[in-house]
């Protein structure tokens, strides 16, 4: 039977703990019934250095109750890494791991349908918010502009996906081979591979609590998107740096023939085609310099080159990362 693994990140989330190990166990006890996961599941609470009581609330669920395990980290180190951190330490103890928000804004009946994707063989299964209507209009318009953004600069990410996911443990080890520093999940997960499924839920409002996403984090966690991903904004440099160089060949023609026709006051052709050409030479310069510091920076990445799924031959394990 499979051993689920639930993973849930908090930051300052006193409020809501009460109300989502209630619902979370509950969720487990049925799922246990049915017979569809083991007795041993778990729920995984992720301290993310709280100033609150959280980790005091964590500590004595721990001890009330069955399921409740808790990990802290030792100071704030943001939603992201705090779910890496769950997700790498349960890697290999669990069949499978979800990760949801402490806030249960995901619906946890979705819980269930992403086990039938699991049990059909799905290694990762995405929750997929089917509507955003319990986002403020900021909040939703400059979701949905990012991925747009995200999208053009070719990252990889699966619209209207957060971090509600399902992943087997075959996925999580897969996970372990990106060493990057500024790792952004929703785009490394899909760059896994494996059979994937996704199933649409409806978000919900948060009941307790209030949002920890403040601007400044959600800002960062764009600009990471981004940059973890792309080069393409050196590139627009060079492009434009090339753009501004044929700009300085039209204006040393037009220049030369300004003065051929004795239109010109002395010294304006030569300055007007040295700022064009050295201004587009700079940029030139930049873009190129830009191009061997994007190798470098894809390289330090160390990302593994292949991931192998399965393989068909005596006495070796099934999973290898390279
Ligand atoms: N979170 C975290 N560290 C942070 C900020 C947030 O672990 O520095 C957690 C938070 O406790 C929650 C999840 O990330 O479980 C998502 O945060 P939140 O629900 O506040 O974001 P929103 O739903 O408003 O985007
Ligand atoms: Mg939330």
């Amino acid at each position: 039977m499979t051993k689920l693994y639930i993973v849930i990140p908090c930051y300052n989330e006193d409020e809501t703990l009460d109300y989502t190990t209630e619902k979370l166990s509950e969720k487990l006890e049925q799922l246990i019934s049915e017979k569809r996961i083991s007795a041993d599941s778990k729920i995984y609470y992720i301290d993310d250095g709280s100033k609150d009581k959280t980790w005091d609330k964590i500590e004595s669920f721990h001890s009330s109750n069955k399921f409740v395990n808790g990990i802290k980290l030792s100071k704030n180190r943001g939603h992201q890494n705090a779910l890496l951190a769950g997700l790498l330490h349960i890697k290999d103890d669990c069949d499978c791991c979800i990760s949801i928000d402490a806030d249960l804004q995901d619906d946890i009946n979705t819980i269930d349908k992403m086990l039938a994707e699991f049990e059909n063989g799905c290694e990762i299964v995405y929750g997929i918010r089917n509507d955003r209507k319990s986002d403020t209009f900021l909040k939703r318009s400059t979701a949905q502009l990012y991925y747009k953004i995200l999208s053009f600069f070719g990252a990889d990410i699966i619209y209207n996906h957060a971090d509600f996911r399902l992943m087997s443990s075959n996925a999580l080890n897969a996970l372990d081979g990106f060493k990057e520093v500024n790792l952004f999940l929703r785009g490394i997960v899909p760059l896994l591979g494996f059979k994937t499924g996704t199933v649409e839920y409806a978000r919900n409002e948060r009941l307790y609590g209030k949002t920890k996403y403040n601007l400044k984090k959600m800002f960062a966690l764009a600009i990471d998107g981004i940059t973890s991903f792309s080069i393409k904004p050196i590139r627009m440099i060079t492009a434009v740096g090339l753009i501004a160089l044929l700009i300085s060949l039209g204006m040393l023609i037009y220049s030369f023939v300004q003065w051929a026709l004795g239109n010109t006051t002395r010294g304006w052709t030569s300055i007007v085609w040295s700022i064009w050409s050295v201004g587009g030479l700079e940029l030139l310069a930049i873009g190129i310099i830009g191009e061997y510091i994007s190798k470098i920076y894809l390289e330090t990445k160390s990302r593994p080159r292949f991931i192998i799924e399965k393989t068909l031959e005596e006495n070796k394990t099934d999973r290898q990362i390279q």
